[in-house]
């Protein structure tokens, strides 16, 4: 089986090797279904040929002859349909059953929208074959799929409003102080995004990341946020010259291999007069670690021009300490999680010193996130956590009330 689109019949699923559940030999002759059996498989040629008649337990009649590598019976995959025509070995020929089950799972994790669509053209193409006028079409079978077509409308609607969201500026960047824990004052901020929905009102980027991300809309949206903070990121200098303050920029796994993303950091950093070295990109440690190798491409190419790197969540992930110091990053971001676990639980105190401890003889700052109370953030001071982020600082501030805050600060 040397065609590329059928390795995955070898690879997954099928525990490995073909077996002889998926196999089927006929002699020349042979006939493997008629037209209107009902059809729960396709099949492809291994070797041999496969006559498709309407009659084939009549001789002649082909009106297709298919070869090895070739697909048939397709239509069945997306629905138990019977069969529009028959099917006969035109010599001793070998077959690999796929069967619906096999997609079924598949198109279960597909986005709605194409499983919707496959359905809808394997039962117009069924219609059409089997005589029906195709102008006259009506979609009978296709009203048996309404959860699948609610979603995939659902689907449509919400991303094209997210769209709409980002030339309509409806989606703005708030952002979160970071302070030093010894003397509390301001170090830098975190860019995060909202969306101010006409009707809705605010929505939560929990809520929408994850819509963006699968859509691809995170790349352009990934773009406007880099300008925009760069932007931010001046005019928040601007409010304290004499030290220097950082902005913190969330990516997502799906931005690493967007091919117009190092172009557009070098564009926000030629238009806007900022040093790379105060932009942080935060990744997550899970998402890097499961697309290791386009992450550490991108980061270090963002580090070759300057820019820091911030391993975000660290402790909801694998939080293997052991692959830390191959990671191409600047600062550790310690999840809210460890600090949860602090009031609760005196091992809890020791692994996060010890992370602490780890993370500054690998060259890492350490900044803890969801400091909630003073305790919390006295806690964390004394473990040796350098930065601390949580609401007992701040909220997510507008731009004006983050230059506010950065004045107040003073
Ligand atoms: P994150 O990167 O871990 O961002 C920190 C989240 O924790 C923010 O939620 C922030 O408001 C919240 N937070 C900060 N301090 C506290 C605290 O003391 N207590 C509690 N309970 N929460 C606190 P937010 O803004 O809702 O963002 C949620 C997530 O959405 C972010 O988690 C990040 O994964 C994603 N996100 C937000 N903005 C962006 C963005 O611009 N790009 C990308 N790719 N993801 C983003
Ligand atoms: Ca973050
Ligand atoms: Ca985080």
């Amino acid at each position: 089986m040397s065609n590329p689109a059928f390795a995955w019949l070898r690879t997954t699923g099928f525990g490995g090797s073909m077996t002889d559940r998926f196999q089927i030999q006929l002699s020349a002759g042979e006939i493997l279904f008629q037209k209107g059996d009902r059809g729960d498989c396709a099949y492809i040629v291994e070797s041999g040929a496969i006559e498709i008649c309407h009659h084939p337990e009549l001789p002649g009649g082909v009106v297709a002859r298919l070869g090895a590598q070739e697909i048939f019976g397709e239509m069945a995959l997306f629905g138990e349909g019977t069969r529009s025509a028959g099917a006969r070995a035109g010599e001793p020929t070998t077959l690999t059953r796929v069967t619906h089950e096999y997609l079924g799972e598949r198109l279960q994790a597909a986005n709605p929208m194409l499983r919707y669509l496959l359905r809808t053209l394997s039962n117009r193409c069924r219609d059409l074959l089997n005589g029906k006028d195709i102008l006259a079409w009506q979609p009978a079978a296709v009203q048996q799929d309404n959860a699948d077509r609610t979603a995939a409308n659902a689907r449509v609607y919400a991303e094209q409003e997210l769209t709409l969201a980002l030339e309509r500026d409806e989606l703005q960047l708030h952002f979160q102080p970071i302070v030093h824990l010894s003397g509390l004052e301001v170090a830098g901020f975190e860019a995060l995004l909202r969306w101010q929905h006409p009707q809705r009102g605010r929505v939560s980027p929990a809520d929408f990341i994850p819509l963006a991300e699968e859509s691809g809309l995170i790349n352009p949206i990934g773009r406007w946020i880099i300008d925009r903070s760069c932007s931010a990121l001046v005019q928040l200098q601007a409010a304290r010259p004499q030290q220097p303050i950082f902005m913190s920029i969330n990516l997502s796994s799906r931005q690493f291999d967007d091919a117009e993303l190092l172009p557009a950091i070098d564009q926000a950093l030629a238009r806007h007069p900022v040093n790379p070295a105060l932009i942080k990109l935060e990744v997550t440690e899970s998402l890097l670690l499961q697309r290791l190798d386009d992450g550490l491409r991108l980061l270090q190419a963002c580090r070759a021009r300057g820019l820091k790197v911030s391993l975000d969540d660290f402790g909801t992930g694998y939080s293997s300490l052991s692959y830390l110091h191959r990671l191409p990053v600047d600062t550790l971001k310690l999840d809210r999680s460890f600090v949860l676990q602090l009031d609760t639980n005196d091992a809890g105190m020791k692994i996060v010193a010890a992370v602490i401890g780890l993370a500054h003889q690998l060259g890492m700052d350490v900044i803890t996130e969801g400091l909630e109370t003073k305790e919390q953030i006295d806690t964390l001071r004394n473990l040796g956590s350098d930065l601390g982020q949580g609401y007992h600082f701040s909220r997510p501030l507008s731009l004006a009330e983050a230059a506010a805050f950065v004045r107040k600060s003073l």
